[in-house]
C-alpha cells in the first residue's frame, strides 16, 4: 500500500530546484551580470516564500527577477527628495552626467599616470590640478587628497607637526557624526593654540599668540551653526601680515562667490585676501567627488603634496576623473538645484499632483522649505515646492526600487523636488503609484 504524502511535502516537491530555477535565461544573464552568488540568493529567498506559501511554486523565478540588486553592490539608487541638497546619508554631491562618464572611463585601465604621446611616466592627477588652476588662477598650484579633514591633517602634518596652530575658540568646531576639527589637528601632533573667546576674538588675539612656534594660523568656517549677537571675527586679511601661513578651511568647496549664499566663503576671495593655503570638500557645494582639495601658495602646496603622508591621502583615478569632469564639464546637479526656479518647481509639483490624483493617489502641490545640507550654509532657506502624501507612503517609497526618499512633516509625506532632477519626475510618478498598489 502507498501512503499518501502530506499536502505540505506536495508543495514543496512542485517548488524546482535551485539549478532548475537558475537555468531560467534571466536569471542565468543576471548570474553573467552580478555574478553567481547575489542570483543564487534571490532564488534562495524566493523559494522560502513559496514553500511558506506567500508566492506560488509557479512563481519563483519571477519573483527572484524582481528581487535582484541593481548592481553587484549593495548601494541602491535612491532619489533624493528630502529638500535637502546635499544630504549626508545619502552621499552628499549627485555626481553630474558628465562626472558619471568619466569615472565609467577611468574605472578600466586608464593614463593616469602614463603620457600615450611619449610613453613615458606622467605626473598622476596632472589635468585635474591644471583644472583646479584654470578655475582659480589665484592659486600658485593644487594638490587633491581624500576629504576635506584629509586636507586638514596633511596640511597640519606637514607645516605645523611638533609646532604649534593658532586658531580662534570660536571655530573649535565638530563637522558631524562625533568628529571634532581640534581633535582631528591634535591627532597629528601639532599643538593647538587658542586664542579669544566663543564669540569674540580680535587680529590682537592672534598677534599676541603668533611666534617662532607658530606653524600656520587656521580659519575654520564655522559650517554648521552661527553666532550671533555681540561677535567679532579676526578676517584672514587681518591676519596676512603676521608672518606665518593663514590655512583657511572654507569647507564648502565654492571656488568663487555665489550669490545666492553671501555667507559662504570661496576660496578665490580667501586667497586674494591673503590665506597661504584654502582646504575644502570637494563633494560639497562644489557637487563633485568625495575629495578635499588644497589651493594655495606653491611652496605650501610643495610641502604637503611632498610630506610621505602624501601618500596615504591620495585619491584613486575615478576621484581624479569626477573631480576633473565635475570642474570642466556642465553645471553639476548640486548647481542646478540651488539655482532652481520656485516657479518652475511649483509647476512640476502641481503636474505630478494631477497625474497622481488621476490615478486616485491623495496627492497635492504644496510649498516646501529646503536647505543646503551637508553642514553648510546653515540658516539659509531655499523655497521649493513639494508632492504631498499621506504619511505611510514615506516608508513605502523608501523601500521602491529606485528608493525615494521624501521627508514627514505635519503627518504628511513631502516629496521636495528642488534636489530631484526634472528628469526624474517620471520615475518618481511611477514609484509613488508603485508604492500606492502595495
Ligand atoms: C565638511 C567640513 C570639513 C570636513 O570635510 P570632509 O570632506 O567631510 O572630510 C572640514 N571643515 C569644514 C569647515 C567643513 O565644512
Amino acid at each position: 500500500m502507498e501512503s499518501q504524502p502530506a499536502p505540505v511535502e506536495d508543495e514543496r516537491r512542485r517548488i524546482a530546484r535551485t539549478d532548475v530555477v537558475m537555468a531560467d535565461p534571466r536569471l542565468a544573464e543576471a548570474a553573467g551580470r552580478l555574478g553567481h552568488g547575489l542570483v543564487k540568493a534571490a532564488v534562495v529567498t524566493a523559494q522560502r516564500r513559496a514553500r511558506t506559501g506567500e508566492i506560488p511554486p509557479a512563481a519563483v523565478a519571477d519573483a527572484a527577477v524582481e528581487a535582484l540588486p541593481v548592481t553587484a553592490s549593495g548601494l541602491r539608487p535612491v532619489v533624493n527628495a528630502t529638500g535637502v541638497l546635499l544630504h549626508t546619508n545619502l552621499g552628499r554631491a549627485p555626481l553630474s552626467a558628465a562626472a558619471q562618464d568619466a569615472v565609467r572611463v577611468a574605472s578600466g585601465a586608464t593614463d593616469v599616470e602614463l603620457d600615450l604621446e611619449t610613453g613615458t611616466r606622467a605626473r598622476r592627477g596632472r589635468s585635474v590640478l591644471a583644472a583646479l588652476l584654470e578655475r582659480v588662477p589665484a592659486a600658485e598650484a593644487a594638490h587633491v587628497v581624500n576629504n576635506g579633514a584629509a586636507a586638514l591633517v596633511l596640511a597640519a602634518t606637514a607645516l605645523a607637526a611638533g609646532k604649534e596652530i593658532v586658531i580662534g575658540r570660536g571655530e573649535m568646531v565638530e563637522i558631524g557624526d562625533g568628529f571634532r576639527i581640534p581633535e582631528l589637528l591634535a591627532a597629528t601632533g601639532a599643538r593647538l593654540r587658542e586664542v579669544g573667546t566663543t564669540n569674540r576674538t580680535t587680529p590682537d588675539d592672534y598677534a599676541a599668540a603668533v611666534g617662532p612656534e607658530t606653524g600656520f594660523i587656521l580659519k575654520v568656517h564655522p559650517s554648521n551653526f552661527q553666532v550671533t549677537g555681540f561677535t567679532r571675527e579676526a578676517e584672514v586679511a587681518e591676519l596676512a601680515g603676521l608672518g606665518v601661513p593663514v590655512v583657511a578651511d572654507i569647507g564648502s568647496g565654492l571656488l568663487a562667490p555665489e550669490p545666492l549664499l553671501p555667507d559662504e566663503p570661496d576660496a578665490a576671495t580667501r586667497l586674494a585676501a591673503g590665506a597661504g593655503l584654502v582646504t575644502a570638500s570637494g563633494d560639497k557645494l562644489l557637487g563633485g567627488p568625495q575629495c578635499g582639495i588644497v589651493l594655495g601658495r606653491e611652496d605650501l602646496v610643495r610641502r604637503l603634496a611632498r610630506h610621505p603622508l602624501a601618500r596615504a591621502l591620495r585619491v584613486d583615478k575615478m576621484t581624479l576623473a569626477a573631480l576633473e569632469a565635475t570642474l570642466r564639464g556642465p553645471h553639476t546637479p548640486t548647481h542646478e538645484a540651488l539655482h532652481a526656479d520656485v516657479a518652475v518647481l511649483r509647476e512640476r509639483a502641481e503636474r505630478l499632483a494631477d497625474r497622481l490624483r488621476a490615478d486616485g493617489v491623495d496627492a497635492r502641490a504644496v510649498g516646501s522649505d529646503a536647505a543646503v545640507g551637508g553642514g553648510g550654509a546653515p540658516g539659509v532657506v531655499l523655497p521649493s515646492a513639494a508632492v504631498s502624501l499621506p504619511e505611510p507612503y514615506a516608508a513605502r517609497l523608501r523601500q521602491g526600487v529606485p528608493a525615494v526618499m521624501g521627508r514627514v512633516e505635519d503627518g504628511r509625506c513631502l516629496l521636495d523636488l528642488r534636489a530631484v532632477p526634472a528628469e526624474q519626475d517620471a520615475a518618481v510618478a511611477r514609484a509613488v503609484r508603485a508604492a500606492g498598489g502595495r
